[in-house]
Formats: C-alpha cells, sequence, structure tokens
C-alpha cells in the first residue's frame, strides 16, 4: 500500500522547498530527514537575492546581516570592493540551523508530513512505485521519490544514478564559527562605500582551485578554506596560516565558536531522473564551481522538482517526469556549465588568478560586472561574454595569457 504520493529524502533547502510545493498543489508529500531540526549543516550562510525571490516567505526572522557586494582579494594581496551601485538585490547572510528549519516549518505549514530523525539506508523502485527503509526497518511506499539526501546520499547511490563524487568533481571545505563581536564584524566587512550593509570577503591564492572566505553573521565571522578535493593538500594547515595572519592584519582575538568540515559537488549529475525517481540540490551536483554557491540552484530545483511531480500526480504517466531533466537543463544546468568554464579559466594557476583579480581592481567596469552578477543584476552568461570583451579591448595581451 502507498502511503502518500511523494516522498522525499532530505530536508535540506531543496527537500523542504519541494515538499512545501507539492502540499501546497495538494500533492500527499513525506518528507523525511535523518536529523532532528534545527540541526547543524557545515555551511559559509550566504545567500543570493534569487532565494529570496524563489521563497513564497519572508525570511528576515534569520537574516544576520544584509550584503551589498564582496571584496576579492589577489594572491598577492590586491584589493577589489566590487559593489553594484544598484541596491535592489542585497544578499544576505543566514544560519543553516535557523534557515533550514523555517524552510522545514513553511514546509510543515503546507501540509507536507515531515518525519524527523528517519535515517533512509535503503531505496527502490519498480514500475509501480518506490519504497524506502529507515535504519530502524521501517519502510514507507509511494509514487515518486525525490532524492534531496546531499552529497552523500542514500538514493542516488541505491538506484544507480552514480557511485559517488568523483575527486574532481567535489570540493572539500573546513567552516569555523568565530566570535568577535558586533561592532569588529562590521568594521572589517562593513560596506566601503558607506550604505547599511555589509560585505562578504574571498581571498584567493592559498589554494589552487577554491578560495578562503569570511562571512559576516551577527556578532561572529563565518572563515573557512575550499579547494578542489583531487588538488587539497595540507588545507588545515593552509587554512591555519592564512587564520593567523587574517587575525594580526585586522588585530581580532576570536573565539571559535565551531568547527566543521564538509564537501560540496562542483559538476552536474550525469542523470537526474531514472523510473519514479528525481535528484535535487546537492544530490544533483546542483552547485556553482566558481562560487561554491548551492543553496539557490536547491531551491530552484526543490521549485522545479515539484512543479513537474504535482504535474504526473495529475496525469498519472511517470513518463512526465522526463520534463524535470528539460527544466533544468534550460535553467540551473545552463548556468553551471557557464560558472564551471569561468573557474577554469580563473582557477587554472595563480598567474590566472593574479591577473584577473588586477584587471577587476584596475576596470570598474570589470569589477561591476563581477558585483552584478553575485548580486543576480545580469545573467551569468552576460556576465561572462561581456567580461571577455572587455579584457580583450583593453588588455589583449593580459586576455591571450590567460589561455
Ligand atoms: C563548508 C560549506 C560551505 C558552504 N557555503 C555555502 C554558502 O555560503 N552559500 C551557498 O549557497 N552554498 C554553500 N554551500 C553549499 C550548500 O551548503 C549546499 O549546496 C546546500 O546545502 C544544498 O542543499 P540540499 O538541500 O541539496 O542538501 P543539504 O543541505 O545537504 O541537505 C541534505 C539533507 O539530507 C539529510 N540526509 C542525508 N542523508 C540522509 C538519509 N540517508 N536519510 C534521511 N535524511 C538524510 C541531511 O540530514 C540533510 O538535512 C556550502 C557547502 C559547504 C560544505
Amino acid at each position: 500500500m502507498q502511503e502518500a504520493d511523494a516522498i522525499i529524502v532530505g530536508a535540506g533547502p531543496a527537500g523542504a522547498t519541494a515538499a512545501r510545493r507539492l502540499a501546497q498543489a495538494g500533492v500527499q508529500v513525506i518528507l523525511l530527514d535523518k536529523e532532528k531540526f534545527p540541526r547543524t549543516k557545515p555551511c559559509a550562510g550566504g545567500i543570493t537575492h534569487k532565494v529570496v525571490e524563489l521563497l513564497d516567505f519572508d525570511i528576515s526572522s534569520v537574516v544576520h546581516r544584509k550584503i551589498s557586494g564582496l571584496v576579492i582579494v589577489s594572491p598577492s594581496g590586491i584589493r577589489v570592493d566590487a559593489i553594484p551601485e544598484d541596491r535592489s538585490k542585497p544578499g544576505f547572510m543566514i544560519m543553516r540551523d535557523e534557515f533550514d528549519t523555517l524552510l522545514v516549518t513553511k514546509a510543515k505549514e503546507a501540509g507536507a508530513d515531515v518525519r524527523e530523525g528517519f535515517q533512509v539506508v535503503e531505496a527502490s523502485q519498480d514500475t509501480n512505485g518506490v519504497t524506502v527503509v529507515s535504519e530502524n526497518g521501517e519502510e514507507l511506499k509511494a509514487k515518486y521519490l525525490i532524492g534531496a539526501d546531499g552529497i552523500n546520499g542514500v538514493v542516488a547511490r541505491k538506484l544507480g544514478f552514480y557511485e559517488g563524487w568523483p575527486s574532481d568533481a567535489a570540493s572539500i571545505a573546513i567552516e569555523v564559527e568565530a566570535e568577535i563581536g558586533e561592532e569588529a564584524v562590521h568594521r572589517i566587512c562593513a560596506d566601503t562605500t558607506g550604505y547599511n550593509a555589509d560585505l562578504f570577503l574571498l581571498y584567493f591564492g592559498a589554494v589552487p582551485f577554491g578560495y578562503t572566505w569570511v562571512f559576516p553573521k551577527k556578532s561572529h565571522l563565518s572563515l573557512g578554506i575550499c579547494c578542489r578535493q583531487d588538488l587539497a593538500k595540507n588545507i588545515r594547515q593552509t587554512y591555519d596560516e592564512w587564520y593567523k595572519r587574517f587575525v594580526e592584519e585586522y588585530g581580532i582575538t576570536p573565539r571559535v565558536i565551531s568547527e566543521t568540515a564538509g564537501r560540496f559537488p562542483i559538476r552536474a549529475a550525469p542523470e537526474i531522473v531514472k523510473g519514479r525517481t528525481l535528484l535535487v540540490g546537492d544530490a544533483a551536483g546542483f552547485v556553482d564551481s566558481f562560487t561554491g554557491e548551492g543553496i539557490s540552484h536547491a531551491i530552484e530545483s526543490g521549485v522545479l522538482a515539484a512543479e513537474v511531480v504535482a504535474e504526473v500526480v495529475e496525469s498519472g504517466s511517470s513518463r512526465g517526469l522526463a520534463e524535470y531533466e528539460k527544466r533544468c537543463k534550460k535553467s540551473i544546468i545552463a548556468e553551471l556549465k557557464v560558472s564551471q568554464a569561468m573557474a577554469k579559466m580563473f582557477y587554472k594557476s595563480e598567474k590566472n588568478m593574479e591577473t584577473l583579480c588586477r584587471f577587476f581592481h584596475d576596470d570598474p567596469y570589470a569589477s561591476y560586472l563581477i558585483a552584478a552578477s553575485i548580486a543576480g543584476l545580469l545573467p551569468l552568461a552576460t556576465v561572462k561574454r561581456k567580461l571577455t570583451m572587455r579584457m580583450m579591448r583593453k588588455r589583449p595581451r593580459d586576455a591571450l595569457s590567460l589561455l
């Protein structure tokens, strides 16, 4: 007997969003998570304005800081403040325990049957439906399954989507929460144009394919390092060395509140639809390989998956699920391909990182383009095209040296 139309495994941003949208569409949905909320998730907690546009509720109760732009620091230490003049699309800083709990609450409010502490260990499907089994042997059946269980998820592996993430398609990261007090946070991260918002800081050059970061929260900083897994060597030591320089530069004595480590994918999964199952969010590999931003893609894929599952529940034909892949290809996957090309060029060598950062520093229009892409004021493909043309015109020799 089937308990629901759809089961979603994983109640992060992707799963919780899909659950809310499905419940709103009148679909019977069970949302499972192995953890009890609020739960910790290794994450720097930076979200773009697109997240606010995708969600159909107010998130101000969990916002720590409003973000108007970013600071890029080149391998040699050149600082670029990339802040768009158009402030209509600020980003935000959140803490994942609070943000994800809000999303799960909103899924419950919409009518999703949320079951926390349910760790899925088995998943299977046949022509009639899907089955998941918990570590306690509890079995649940439904017509459709959404794998929203992240990079180490069970659903994709059990149903043969992939075995695991190759190390050149994943990044590893260390994330540290460090208390320094509200004033110090603002002093380090304040918008240098005087606008009442903050900036986040990215330092390049310490690792070959990644960066160290400083993200402002209410009274603490999220600090960390990420690097493509196959290129990562001694990242703990690299982080410690960078941290020492950082605290000296700003004259602060942080109190470390927590330290976590995690991984995120940087390439889309080869398949995201199989039989009666869809993958969303990190389970589908939907993270920007240039910036490491995955929350907006997780939410967008949750929205798209819910739309398509609601359609097939209504039509009664699982063949319609293929539409999910088509919609993702047009939106999320197209964007990820552009960012992959940009990442390949930027992270190719320390020299490339330095050349590009110098260009952003010297050319206000180039730094505006970077800021505009982070703020979502311009599509990434447009930014990439305009940046390429601008560099070819202004610095043809540098442009060629990047290849
Ligand atoms: C250190 C770090 C920093 C990051 N910083 C940012 C950032 O600043 N901004 C940004 O946009 N992105 C960031 N990301 C990426 C971002 O965290 C992910 O892209 C995002 O969390 C993906 O959401 P999701 O819902 O797909 O998966 P997740 O958030 O990973 O949620 C998966 C859920 O599935 C549950 N689960 C897993 N296995 C099972 C199981 N077997 N049974 C039941 N439940 C299960 C987990 O408990 C979890 O709640 C960062 C990632 C890392 C590692």
